[in-house]
């Protein structure tokens, strides 16, 4: 018998993979809920950062971008570094993109793998039912990573919560909760500042904690982009362009300098677009860090220190954690013990080889979990252009 490939996970990296092995005659199977991340852990009438040419979901055949399904839906094309793409619009992009080349895409959660001898992998569903796939693609995004730092996670050890104090990010697809109320943004990312910039026009009194001074900064408009550097998805540089183009030599850089530009490049920064939502609507407030978080009487209180070092609380009603994600295969409990005992990892994050094979033969990650391997730029929906079809390649050449 032959047993299909599983692709866990219907976000853009799970559709675009699924697609490209499917235009290779390879059998799978798809699950997840589609675009969830950005239906349900990401605030309505949030706009995408990324311009139109960097939110194409990877096809393997033509037809198939944000324009091709703004021409179906018969909506005005996005196209240009200026057309800015709202999420509401994206997210039926995505469902349109899987309509069309995963229509049979199978909305369960995996709940177990583990490795089946030479066979492959024994998959559990929530369904309940058992199977078992020559290859595992892990393509499951954001899911379960959310961060908390230590410091605001003391102060609600039952998690956080939209309801509770405390919050990440990750929880709020509506705002509007917070009308009236004054509020706490902690981070100064495009995340951070969108959020703020939401919920004050929701009607909240917002403040956003930032590390380190000028930590709040906004990118130029493309119109200011200086023209003697090359275009790249994200804006024009050098180093922009190298690592969406060429992320072949990535993962033989050291393992210090691969995590530290994961983290640090397309690092915080808000759209240019976003400047004039924010400034006079959003206070600032400049620290050090962030040295802890308590709950009195219901009331979150963050104690700071001050970039010249002194000592302030600040309380609001509520605090967000727009504080971002973290890879760490621990969290991906569905995952078998044995399985990720015997993953090569670092930092917790999988040791990626060619064609983002890990090193337990037939299992595959991309997206997010690929950051630390393949760079930054898999954070990114454009992201799916590099990987996809070469995941697909791999997979099809060692297991097809
Ligand atoms: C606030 C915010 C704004 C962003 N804006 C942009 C932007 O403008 N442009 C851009 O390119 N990127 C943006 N990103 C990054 C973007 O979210 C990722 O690039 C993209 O969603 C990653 O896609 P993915 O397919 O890897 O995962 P996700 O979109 O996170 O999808 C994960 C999928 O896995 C499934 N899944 C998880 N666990 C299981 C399981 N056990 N069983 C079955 N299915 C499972 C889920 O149901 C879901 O379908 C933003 C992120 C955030 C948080």
């Amino acid at each position: 018998m032959i047993h299909p490939v599983a692709v866990i996970g219907a976000g853009p990296f799970g559709l675009s993979t699924a697609a490209h092995l499917r235009s290779r005659g390879i059998p799978v199977r798809v699950f997840g809920d589609p675009m969830v991340s950005w239906r349900a852990h990401m605030p309505a009438g949030m706009l995408l950062k990324s311009t139109p040419v960097a939110s194409n979901i990877d096809a393997p055949q033509r037809g198939h971008d944000l324009a091709d399904y703004c021409d179906a839906a018969g909506i005005r094309r996005l196209v240009t570094d200026e057309d800015i793409i709202p999420i509401e619009t994206f997210i039926a992009y995505g469902e349109w993109f899987k309509e069309k080349l995963v229509p049979d895409l199978e909305q369960v959660r995996v709940v177990s793998v583990d490795r089946k001898g030479t066979a492959g992998f024994d998959l559990k569903l929530d369904s309940g039912e058992q199977f078992t796939a020559r290859a595992v693609v892990v393509a499951t995004g954001l899911s379960g990573l959310a961060q908390l730092p230590p410091s605001l996670a003391a102060a609600v050890p039952d998690g956080p919560s939209p309801s509770g104090p405390v919050s990440h990010s990750s929880q709020h697809s509506d705002l509007s909760r917070f009308a009236g109320r004054e509020l706490i943004v902690v981070g100064a990312g495009q995340s951070a500042l969108e959020t703020a910039a939401l919920a004050a026009e929701a009607g909240a009194t917002v403040k956003v904690v930032a590390r380190g001074r000028g930590s709040v900064a906004f990118g130029a408009p493309p119109w200011k982009q200086p023209k003697l550097r090359p275009v790249s998805p994200f804006g024009r540089a050098w180093s922009l362009y190298a690592i969406s183009y060429y992320p072949h030599p990535y993962r033989y850089l050291p393992p210090q300098a691969r995590h530290y530009l994961v983290r640090r490049v397309l690092g915080p920064l808000g759209a240019w677009w976003l400047r004039e939502r924010y400034e006079g609507k959003v206070e600032t407030r400049e620290v050090r860090r962030v040295i802890s978080a308590d709950v009195r009487d219901g009331i979150p209180v963050l104690r700071l220190e001050t970039p010249g070092g002194r000592l302030r609380e600040l309380s609001a009603d509520h605090v967000i954690a727009a504080t971002g994600y973290r890879v760490d295969i621990a969290a991906m409990d569905f995952l078998g013990p044995a399985l990720r005992a015997r993953l090569a990892t670092s930092r917790g994050t999988p040791k990626l080889g060619a064609g983002y094979a890990s090193s337990i033969p037939g299992l595959y990650f991309t997206g997010l979990p690929a950051a630390a391997s393949y760079g930054p730029v898999m954070r990114f929906v454009c992201g799916t252009e590099f990987a996809s079809p070469r995941l697909a390649a791999h997979l099809a050449r060692a297991h097809g």
